[in-house]
Parts: structure tokens; C-alpha cells; sequence
């Protein structure tokens, strides 16, 4: 991708462990390389298409001078975050903070901590057999927009669906949302979680009936395996359900283990006969 680069921005602040570095504070010097598109703002001679390079220097200071950290990998890390927020159209920055005047008794030309941060895309399946169907649904979208490290970007219209693994249940509202985020996989587990408990869900029967399910599909292509969560959504492909409002929106995406693009995955159940979507209903 197309870059802007900044070097040698140099910031007075008080970052440091040392309690006369918070107070006479010391010069730091900030590297900043940018991934972002340039091609229309180039194209078009227009800077609005692009971004403002000196409005960037100038946020960089702001954040570097609001708040002292202990460390510069603390200050690294939140001025890396804002960046990305204030900025939208840059996808992805390695930033680095060099501090030549940290207390170091030994000659030394400089120190200096380097961070890549980005947006990532993620795929999250939504379901809701249980109450009022829609809100808990609505609930979950609302619910991960509102959280300041996320966007949704999109959702597939919600589709009527028959209950899948067994358990005798009302039938399910499905849907599927795209959402460009900041947080970890982890961390965006904790926050589905906790937007399934504001639902009032109980898990008292597996595969049973919920207010509102919230599942990680797809967290970019990365394949993980931890205690606690499983990307991609390892039971995805034999759920009609969950792969046909994500073909709505994404069709072309290719499934990291298998290879083969989510709607391939799709014509094979529907061409078996494992369907369970009934009727499309309506969006979000
Ligand atoms: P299924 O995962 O087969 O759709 P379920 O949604 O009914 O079943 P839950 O009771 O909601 O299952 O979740 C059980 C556990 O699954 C959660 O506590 C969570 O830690 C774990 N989990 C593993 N991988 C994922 C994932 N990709 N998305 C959401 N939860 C996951
Ligand atoms: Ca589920
Ligand atoms: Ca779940």
C-alpha cells in the first residue's frame, strides 16, 4: 500500500520512570509511516482526498503532551490508537518514539521502541431465537458499533431460519455483520460476550434456545486455536444459516483452512439439501 512517512518529529514531554523526567520533561523524536491510499488524492491534486500530513504532526504532539506515561511503549501505543481513530483513512502505521536523552549512564546515540498497529476486519455471526428477536439482534449490532476501537461497516439482511443441532426450539432470526476494528481477537471475544450477558443469555442447554448468540467467524485470515476461542467458526461450513447472509455481504471471501470462497461452501449445502434459511426477513 501507498505510505506517507514522517521523520523526526521532535515532541518535549514528560514521559519517563524517573520522577525528574516527569517533571523537566526531554525531547523525543516520532517516526511515523503511514499505509493509506494515494493514488485519487495524487490523481486529483486534492488534499481532502488524502491526509493532512501536518495535521498529523500535529495530533502526534497533542497526544504525546496530554498525558505522561512510565514508558514509550505506553505513549507508543496510545498515540499509534488515536492516530488510527482520528485519522480514518489510514489502514495500518508503524510508529516509532526515540528518547536519545533517556537516563542511561553509559554513552549511547539512542533509544527508541517501534509499534505496528492497524485495523482488522472481522466477520461475526449474529442469532436470536428467544424474546423480541429483532431488538436482541439490534442489541448486538448497536452494541459493537458503540464500542469506541469498533465500526460495523455492514450488515446482511436477517433471514428466518429452522433450529440446527437437535434441540427442540422456536425458530431463529440470523444475520451477519461486518466490523472493522482495533481490539485483539481475545478482546473482541470478551466484548461479544458481554453484549450476549446484557441480552440476558443463559446457557443452559448446548445449541439451545438464545436471546442473542454472538459467534467470530472470521477475524482477517488468521487461523487460531486457544482455550477459549476458535477462528475461523469451525462448524461454519455446514451452517446454511451463517453462510448465507455472510455471502451477502462477502461472497468472495476465501475460508483460510479450506481455501475455497464462502459461497462454494454455500452451493455445496444447498446442492445436499442442509438448508435451514426460510425467508429472508428484513435488515438490522
Ligand atoms: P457453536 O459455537 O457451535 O455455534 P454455541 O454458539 O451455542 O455453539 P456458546 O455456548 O455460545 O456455543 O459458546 C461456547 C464457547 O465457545 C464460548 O464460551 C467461547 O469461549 C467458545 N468459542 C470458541 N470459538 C468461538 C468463536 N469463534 N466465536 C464465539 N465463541 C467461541
Ligand atoms: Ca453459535
Ligand atoms: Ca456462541
Amino acid at each position: 500500500m501507498d505510505q506517507i512517512r514522517i521523520r523526526g518529529l521532535r515532541v518535549y514531554a514528560g514521559h519517563g520512570v524517573f520522577e525528574e523526567e516527569r517533571k523537566l520533561g526531554q525531547s523525543f523524536f516520532v517516526d511515523a509511516v503511514l499505509d493509506t491510499r494515494l493514488r485519487e488524492a495524487g490523481e486529483k491534486d486534492d488534499l481532502k482526498l488524502s491526509t493532512d500530513y501536518g495535521a498529523v504532526c500535529e495530533r502526534i504532539t497533542q497526544v504525546m503532551t496530554e498525558e505522561n506515561c512510565r514508558l514509550i511503549e505506553a505513549a507508543a501505543e496510545r498515540t499509534a490508537r488515536e492516530l488510527l481513530l482520528s485519522f480514518p483513512a489510514v489502514e495500518s502505521l508503524e510508529l516509532t518514539i526515540h528518547k536519545p536523552q533517556a537516563p542511561i549512564p553509559l554513552p549511547f546515540e539512542d533509544v527508541a521502541v517501534c509499534i505496528r498497529r492497524g485495523w482488522h476486519t472481522a466477520y461475526v455471526a449474529l442469532g436470536s431465537n428467544l424474546g423480541d428477536r429483532e431488538a436482541f439482534l439490534k442489541l448486538g449490532v448497536d452494541g459493537v458499533n458503540a464500542h469506541p476501537l469498533c465500526r460495523v461497516e455492514e450488515t446482511a439482511p436477517v433471514y428466518a431460519t429452522t433450529p440446527y443441532g437437535g434441540v427442540e426450539q422456536g425458530e431463529f432470526l440470523n444475520t451477519v455483520m461486518r466490523v472493522r476494528t482495533l481490539l485483539e481477537p481475545e478482546p473482541l471475544l470478551d466484548l461479544l460476550q458481554s453484549l450476549e450477558q446484557k441480552a440476558g443469555r443463559e446457557r443452559k442447554v448446548h445449541w439451545g434456545p438464545r436471546t442473542l448468540d454472538l459467534d467470530l467467524l472470521f477475524y482477517e485470515d488468521r487461523i487460531l486455536t486457544t482455550p477459549r476461542l476458535i477462528v475461523p467458526h469451525p462448524d461454519m461450513e455446514n451452517r446454511d444459516f451463517v453462510l448465507k447472509p455472510l455471502c451477502d455481504i462477502a461472497p468472495g471471501l476465501v475460508h483460510p483452512v479450506s481455501r475455497r470462497p464462502v459461497i462454494t461452501l454455500l452451493r455445496k449445502l444447498e446442492k445436499d439439501g442442509e438448508v435451514h434459511v426460510e425467508a429472508g426477513v428484513k435488515s438490522v
